[in-house]
């Protein structure tokens, strides 16, 4: 390519690229993806690799490329291996169909963004900025009832297995490196100002949480809400004497009380919100033939010659009933509360199910309640 000046005529070899722009172009190219800008596009996927983004000019002041791409590969995080190949990952642009999916998508870039302290930095700019992501708690995980926050789990469990892995959490880390750098000129402390006036993005940024010391994701929301070890659903008493502190999802490791929440924390179970081990976790309830169920609910048994089971009603157990999904006028969606229509006649497989056990945590993780 060659340009002219008045004084000169030379060849061009290479582009300035901003180094953010480059880190997240460098993320995409990893996960398979080539990024492409158009000015009749505002962001696409065509299914076959390549991702179009509009130009600068189409772009709003607090928005940059990178946050563009993060969003979208966040889009397909969320939807899965299955529609990495599908233009726009599979989802309706046209219709609100899809606003769930496109909650699941930014509870996860919150989350993913959050572990860097760049929550505020990577903010998405479209219509959903002011109408869900301003209202998001601070824990955008907290509410399992909305299918959305288990899509979210979902990409969260993604992002740990190619093609996104190792991609995404490099781009997050170089971005925070470069963040930190950034934040180190002109003063520490000192306002940055943007050509127009505007104070910079650069300024919209918080200090990233400690890593955890179990080595679970860190979670920047014991800073907010004081959550700790100790109060965690999945901490458990065990070893010799059942005395020491330990924790299902670090493989049983010990764990302190007093440790801030990793990622990972939970508050108190509740069986009335989950329903996993009744639902498409497990295959099959088997009961024995002197279980006082047998005799008590006969109308839920069924004898498969070698084994006596539950019935089952599609992915569940017949007796659960609860779990529909209810959509608000604003998309967003909700699920009714689990019930066992035969509670109190249940077989002893059900009644030995230990809320918090191994099993349990297991069951949430294939359900997409729990990471
Ligand atoms: S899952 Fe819970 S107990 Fe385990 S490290 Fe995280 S906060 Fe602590
Ligand atoms: S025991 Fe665990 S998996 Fe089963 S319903 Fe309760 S919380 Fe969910």
């Amino acid at each position: 390519m060659w340009y002219a000046t008045p004084s000169v005529t030379r060849a061009i070899h290479h582009r300035y690229v901003d180094p953010l722009a480059q880190i997240w172009l460098d993320a995409a190219a990893r996960v398979g993806l080539r990024v492409v800008r158009a000015d009749d596009a505002y962001a696409s996927s065509d299914g076959a690799g390549t991702l179009t983004i509009g130009g600068d000019a189409s772009l709003d002041p607090d928005d940059s490329l990178a946050q563009m791409i993060f969003h979208e590969l966040c889009h397909s995080l969320v939807q899965g291996e299955d529609n990495l190949r599908v233009p726009d990952w599979g989802l309706d642009n046209e219709t609100d169909r899809d606003a769930w999916r496109e909650h699941g998508c930014l509870r996860l870039q919150a989350t993913l963004a959050g572990r860097h302290g760049l929550r505020r930095f990577f903010a998405p700019t479209t219509d959903y900025r002011g109408d869900f992501w301003d209202h998001l708690p601070a824990d955008p995980l907290a509410d399992r009832g909305d299918p959305s926050v288990q899509l979210a789990i979902a990409g969260l469990r993604r992002v740990a297995h190619p093609p996104w892995a190792p991609a995404v959490e490099d781009a997050l880390a170089r971005t925070a490196a470069l963040a930190a750098a950034v934040a180190a000129a002109p003063a520490p402390g000192a306002a940055h100002v943007a050509v127009d006036g505007l104070p910079s993005l650069w300024d919209q940024l918080d200090p990233p949480p400690p890593p955890h010391p179990t080595g679970l994701p860190a979670s920047p929301l014991a800073a907010v809400d004081d959550r700790r070890c100790g109060g965690c659903a999945w901490r458990f008493e065990g070893g010799p004497g059942r005395r020491a502190e330990r924790c299902r999802q670090a493989d049983n490791a010990r764990v302190d009380p007093a440790w801030p929440g990793c990622e990972r924390w939970e508050p108190a179970l509740d069986c009335q919100t989950c329903g996993a081990c009744c639902r498409a976790a497990y295959h099959s309830v088997e009961v024995s033939r002197r279980d006082p169920a047998v005799r008590a609910r006969p109308d839920y048994v069924v004898d498969r010659g070698t084994y006596l089971e539950i019935r089952r009603a599609g992915d569940r157990c017949a007796a659960l009933g609860g779990g529909e999904v209810v959509t608000g006028a604003d998309g967003a969606r909700t699920t009714t509360r689990y019930a066992c229509a035969i509670y109190d006649d249940r077989p002893r497989t059900c009644r030995d199910f230990t809320l918090g056990s191994a099993h349990c945590l297991t069951a949430r993780r294939r359900v997409g309640l729990s990471g």
